[in-house]
């Protein structure tokens, strides 16, 4: 690609930057190059420079990212620090910039006295992920309380879309595919922040008490099939603790896989690969990732 006429930008660049950085697994080799805009002006700047093949990534928290150990070719788009605003909006909004992480969000909304983003408190990423995966916990989910989106398309320009213009599903949101998240609008209900702290603890306390939080992974590593538990079935098949190199299946939680510190990218999607076999021989059930694995593999040699 040809450089990047830097003058122009207020953002940072960064060339070859391990992702292993930016990624919850703390695996993923390095993207060529990693931009972090300064704000959306500058970021449609930054859009616009880029040749219209330029292969291009957005990475919120990296927590549900595997990125392969050869990292990837292309630019990823990085939203925080420079996109992070997050204030009150008329009586029962809140605008969230995509580059806000979901537990600040739900804190912010707790302490405003509005009620419905409790859920967000446990999930790891950014309002700019949530939105991209319809990200849910305890019976909530992203989407169920957004009356409005801003997306950024290649030529930097900005749209504010509604709902239905996309196709949202459980963990999976279609709809607008050269676009990308900058902000959302949320609609939460008044209601009693005092319960709503109340219920982000206990929310956090289930969580701790189940998952195994503190240990680099990526969380639920497969979605749930209709109607049962990709927990139940891999812990069935005998595979808790099972291990491949420096990745493990979590002893707590077994359809979190875990980094003991020495796991590869590739030891991560091997293990995913062998789960999947083993669920799909003993108990006839395809299991679909629900992480998304991105980027080359590492060459030997
Ligand atoms: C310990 C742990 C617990 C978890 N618990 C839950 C849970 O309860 N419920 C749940 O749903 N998930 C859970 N997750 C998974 C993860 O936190 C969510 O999927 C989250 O929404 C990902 O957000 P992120 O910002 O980290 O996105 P990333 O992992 O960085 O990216 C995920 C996808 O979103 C895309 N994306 C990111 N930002 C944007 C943007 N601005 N515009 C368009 N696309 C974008 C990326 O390109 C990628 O395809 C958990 C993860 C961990 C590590």
């Amino acid at each position: 690609m040809a450089a990047l006429r830097r003058d122009t930008l207020r953002g940072r660049l960064r060339e070859r930057e391990p992702m292993a950085r930016h990624t919850t697994w703390r695996v993923g080799g390095p993207a060529d190059r990693f931009y972090q805009p300064a704000d959306r002006e500058d970021l449609a700047v930054f859009l616009t420079m880029l040749p219209a093949d330029e292969p291009l990534y957005w990475c919120g928290l990296g927590s549900n990212l595997l990125v392969r150990d050869g990292g990837l070719r292309g630019t990823v788009v990085f939203l925080s620090p420079g996109l992070t605003a997050l204030r009150r909006h008329g009586e029962h909004g809140v605008w969230a910039d995509a580059g806000v992480a979901c537990a600040k969000v739900a804190r912010f909304a707790a302490r405003q006295n509005l009620v419905g983003a409790e859920f967000m408190a446990g999930i790891p990423g950014t309002m700019g992920g949530a939105l991209a995966m319809n990200a849910g916990a305890f019976g909530g989910e992203t989407w169920d309380v957004v009356t409005e989106v801003e997306t950024v398309d290649r030529q930097g320009g900005l749209h504010r879309r509604r709902p239905d213009e996309f196709q949202v599903a459980y963990r999976q949101v279609r709809g607008q595919p050269e676009e990308w998240f900058t902000g959302v609008l949320l609609a939460l209900e008044p209601g009693d922040g005092e319960e709503a702290m109340e219920r982000i603890r206990a929310l956090l306390d289930r969580r701790a008490a189940t998952q195994p939080i503190g240990k680099p992974s990526c969380g639920s590593v497969f979605r749930n099939p209709e109607g049962d538990h990709a927990a139940r079935l891999i812990e069935e098949a005998g595979l808790k603790g099972l291990r491949m190199g420096g990745a493990q299946v979590s002893e707590k939680h077994a359809n979190f896989i875990i980094n003991d510190g020495t796991a590869t990218a590739a030891d991560i999607e091997q293990l995913v690969s062998h789960v999947r076999e083993v669920v799909q021989h003993k108990h006839g059930v395809a299991l679909w990732p629900e992480v998304r694995v991105i980027g080359e593999e590492a060459e030997h040699g």
